[in-house]
């Protein structure tokens, strides 16, 4: 059943590289097949969102509506799609695979030549309603309300896929301990591993944000732990911390950049990645990571701290992210 939805919405959207996001009016989009239409309940804001609004990425479709953290409810759906009306489900940034070049047919559809992705090359969750289709959708578990939710679906999500790719060492270092970082280290406290939190030179409060959170270490990113670590997972997108990560791992340690646009990696010498240390990146989503961490993180009893703003508030909450003013993570609310 299908419930009536109004004609039109309101959405923040970005007409052109460097404009900032404008309020519109725009039509309620009708669900095509294997599409669901979703009143937009809360949507995260990710750093991702910047570098789409700050045109840093390449082939923005404009005019397009950011937001790849979306947690909806079930309005209407199309052709093939058979979800109940009013069931809460998650948006995450991967939209859309072709299900046939090489990546989709070897467990890599993050990798897939063709991809589309929420709030870049398919309109996002700055909105009141967005469409999706619905076989990369995920259900929100029941413990989370909507704003809190929202952070999960991706700061959530690709921290666990790059945790995945730092593998099983016991000492983890969290570079930028923004959205990303605060929930990956309860999960990491969770499996019985140290977190050593990197955060700007004299960023004390989010220092003390990681120690809340159970890092067994919080300093600038200029420092060195005691110890060497297992691996590193670079969430903030500077490229000096790639070499800041490499002196900091063990032999054959793991440093694992997770972001999807970083600063220029200033050269290094050899000797820093000599030993078998491995610098590597991670990219986008699988729905198995989504399935996974979903499941994962009420277990793990995982919390957000988030800071809510209105819909039409979106430039604000842009710019507090992009000046680091942002303890857990922003979230827009219609
Ligand atoms: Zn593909
Ligand atoms: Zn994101």
């Amino acid at each position: 059943m299908n419930e009536p939805t109004p004609g039109t919405m309101r959405a923040m959207v970005l007409e052109e590289p460097g404009g900032g996001l404008v309020l519109r009016q725009r039509q309620v989009p009708v669900p095509g097949p294997r599409q669901v239409l979703l009143k937009v309940l809360a949507c995260g804001v990710c750093r991702t969102d910047l570098h789409v609004v700050d045109g840093e990425l390449p082939d923005i479709p404009y005019p397009v509506i950011p937001g790849h953290e979306v947690v909806g409810r079930v309005v209407a759906c199309g052709e093939g799609v058979a979800l109940e009306t009013g069931a809460r489900m998650g948006v995450p940034w991967l939209g859309w695979t072709c299900g046939e070049c090489f990546y989709c047919r070897n467990g890599q559809e993050n990798l897939c030549d063709q991809a589309r992705f929420t709030g870049y090359t398919l309109d996002g969750g700055y909105a009141e309603y967005l469409l999706a289709d619905a076989r990369y959708c995920f259900r929100i578990p029941d413990g989370y309300d909507d704003p809190h939710a929202a952070p999960l679906l991706c700061a959530g999500l690709i921290g666990y896929r790059c945790l995945r790719m730092a593998g099983e060492g016991r000492r983890i270092g969290l570079y930028g301990f923004g959205a990303a970082a605060h929930v990956l280290a309860q999960v990491l406290r969770w499996q019985g591993r140290e977190v050593y939190a990197f955060t700007r030179p004299g960023d004390v409060e989010a220092q003390d944000f990681a120690r809340a959170l159970g890092a067994v270490w919080a300093g600038g990113s200029d420092r060195l732990p005691g110890e060497p670590l297992d691996a590193a997972i670079l969430f903030a997108p500077v490229g000096a911390l790639v070499p800041a990560a490499l002196r900091a791992v063990r032999k054959a340690g793991v440093v694992v950049c997770g972001g999807i646009h970083m600063s220029d990696i200033p050269r290094f010498p050899y000797r820093i990645l000599w030993e078998e240390r491995v610098v590597r990146s991670v990219a986008n989503l699988t729905r198995r990571d989504g399935v996974e961490f979903l499941e994962l993180a009420p277990r793990a009893g995982v919390t957000t701290r988030v800071e809510i703003f209105p819909l039409s508030e979106a430039n604000t909450a842009l710019a507090r992210l992009r000046s680091g003013r942002l303890t857990g993570a922003a979230v827009l609310v219609p």
